[in-house]
């Protein structure tokens, strides 16, 4: 019989939620629970993929090419599992599938309604979820507080399968911010009881309590929690703000919160292991070196736009320990004035990450000319992969214009263009080249070195590619393309074997990287940032 355990948020959001649920969800896997978990986000986008990353965060891209919301990284990255796209439901979701059905003429002489129709759509796509597998636990997060609007009917579809699921079966978790007073340093836990009584108004009771909160909540608060909340003292847990995101399920769990859950769950697996995660905490967080990373980016304002890209970098900085500083640089800074590229040598690599649109391309064309020509280590992803083959076409080649057509329409060299089954899309919503495609690596490569095998699969989220026209030239200046699409027609990786170490690729790799199991590109970068910054030979690997 599978359980649910649903996540509400209280008070304000962006302040963990998602995180306590991978750590929930951490906590019930290390005690041997099979666990997979959803996200639900009470937009009306049917996906992601349509937002700015500069407002909302990262569009996510999962195996299967879903654009999801950044909150799925932080799941596979703590259970180290791939989640399909069906694990983040949308309002725009549910609504076009109830529309869909009722112009089919499924509800035919009824009157289509919130309640029953919308909340049976929502049940049932969690329910889809469950049978895919032998799960024994199913987490639901339901994005934004509760209260909002437009997450009402999630919030009743969760009432709805307390009755039909059972009482042993369902869990309801809160998580509010507990703010702490400035001037009198007092905890104030009135905003948590408002919100608490919000989901009893709507017939949810909760089970347990997380507290959220900057330092660990005193007893006189906690036993205001519990009371005001109608659950014991035991049920009440506190996140307070740690060194790193990977520590919390940790704290969480020394305060009993893994043996609370699985004992309401009625069952006891085994005893929790946790010596894997802890080992990877301690290298996180006590690093023997340091390097420092100059993120060039056109969302620099915003760290969650690069949300897996910094995680991969940390991954990759643990595996060499290091801890790995980032600063994010907007990239129209070196437009304005040639001299702050200068600043570039203070740094122990250079990255150069995803972007769509011309707003910044220059900047970053002229940082990566500057990471080639002082060889300071470099990696690009995506539009880092795109311009980094602009720069090299320019500067290398003696292409003077060349540039992507997604820049310049009319660049005499268009090294960078629309992907041909791009060229007649008019629609925006899901119709890039979205997830896990194969790679054919060429062995005797940096590329072959770092990945250790011939045959990878990436995800990408892209509309242009690399013109099959350039390919010549560019090799004949020293490019080489090491990773291709297994019919050769795609660009995927390249490299300059010359440099330090210079590596872009089209795909995303920083969405496969998880603790302990740092991609190999990321590896390679931080590796040779590394090396470079301790004075010794470029690495072998
Ligand atoms: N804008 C580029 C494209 O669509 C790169 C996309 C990206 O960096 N994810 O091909």
């Amino acid at each position: 019989m599978v359980k649910y355990v649903f996540v509400t948020g209280g008070v304000l959001s962006s302040v963990g939620k998602g995180v306590v649920t991978s750590s929930i969800g951490k906590m019930l896997q290390v005690r041997g629970f099979k666990v997979t978990v959803i996200k639900i986000d009470p937009y009306v986008n049917v996906d992601a993929g349509t937002m700015n990353p500069y407002i909302h965060g990262e569009v996510f891209v999962t195996e299967d090419g879903g654009e999801t919301d950044l909150d799925l990284g932080g799941y596979e990255r703590f259970l180290d599992i791939n989640l399909p796209k069906e694990n983040n439901i949308t309002t725009g979701q549910i609504y076009q599938a109830v529309i869909n059905k009722e112009r089919r003429g499924d509800f035919l002489g009824r009157c289509v309604q919130i309640v029953p129709h919308v909340t049976d759509e929502i049940k049932r796509r969690i329910r889809l979820v469950a049978e895919r597998s032998d799960f024994d636990v199913v987490l639901t997060e339901c994005g934004g507080t509760v209260g909002d609007i437009e997450g009402q009917p999630f919030l009743e579809a969760f009432r709805q399968m307390r009755l039909e699921e059972g009482f042993e079966n369902t869990v309801y978790i809160h998580v509010a911010l507990v703010p702490i007073l400035e001037v009198t340093g007092e905890m104030k836990t009135k905003p948590l009881q408002h919100s608490v009584n919000e989901l009893r108004r709507i017939g949810i009771q909760l089970d347990t309590m997380v507290a959220r909160c900057d330092e660990m909540i005193d007893a006189e608060s906690l036993r205001k929690i519990a009371l005001f909340g109608t659950i014991p003292r035991e049920a009440v847990f506190c996140s307070y703000t740690v060194p790193s995101i990977y520590q919390v399920p940790l704290i969480l769990d020394e305060q009993g919160m893994g043996e609370y859950i699985s004992g309401r769950l009625g069952v006891q697996k085994r005893k929790p292991d946790w010596k894997n995660w802890r080992e990877f905490v301690d290298s996180f967080e006590n690093p023997r070196h340091h390097v420092k990373i100059a993120l060039i980016g056109k969302y620099a304002g915003l760290a969650d736009s690069y949300i897996s890209m910094r995680e991969a970098l940390r991954h990759a900085g643990a595996a060499c320990e290091a801890g790995v500083s980032i600063d994010y640089i907007a990239a129209e800074k070196f437009e304005e004035d040639l001299t702050e590229l200068e600043l570039l040598k203070n740094y122990d690599g250079i990255f150069v990450p995803y972007g769509f649109g011309p707003r910044g391309t220059e900047g970053k064309i002229r940082a990566i000319q500057f990471a080639r020509e002082s060889d300071i280590p470099f990696l690009g992803i995506c539009y880092g992969f795109q311009l980094a083959v602009v720069e090299f076409a320019r500067n290398a080649c003696g292409l003077k214009e060349a540039n992507s057509t997604e820049i310049n329409q009319h660049t005499p060299h268009p090294v960078i263009d629309l992907m041909p089954e791009q060229k007649d899309i008019q629609r925006k919503g899901a119709t890039m080249r979205l997830g896990a495609h194969k790679i054919m690596i060429k062995s005797a490569t940096l590329s072959y070195r770092l990945y250790k095998t011939e045959e990878i699969y990436q995800r990408h989220r892209h509309r242009w590619e690399v013109n099959q026209n350039y390919w010549e030239i560019l090799e004949k200046h020293g490019l080489v393309f090491s990773g291709k699409s297994p019919d050769g027609r795609r660009m995927e990786i390249l490299e300059l074997p010359d440099r330090f170490f210079f590596l872009a690729s089209q795909f995303h790799s920083e969405f496969k990287s998880r603790p302990r199991k740092p991609d190999p590109e990321y590896y390679g970068f931080v590796k040779a940032c590394l090396s470079r910054k301790l004075g010794k030979t470029k690495p072998k690997f």
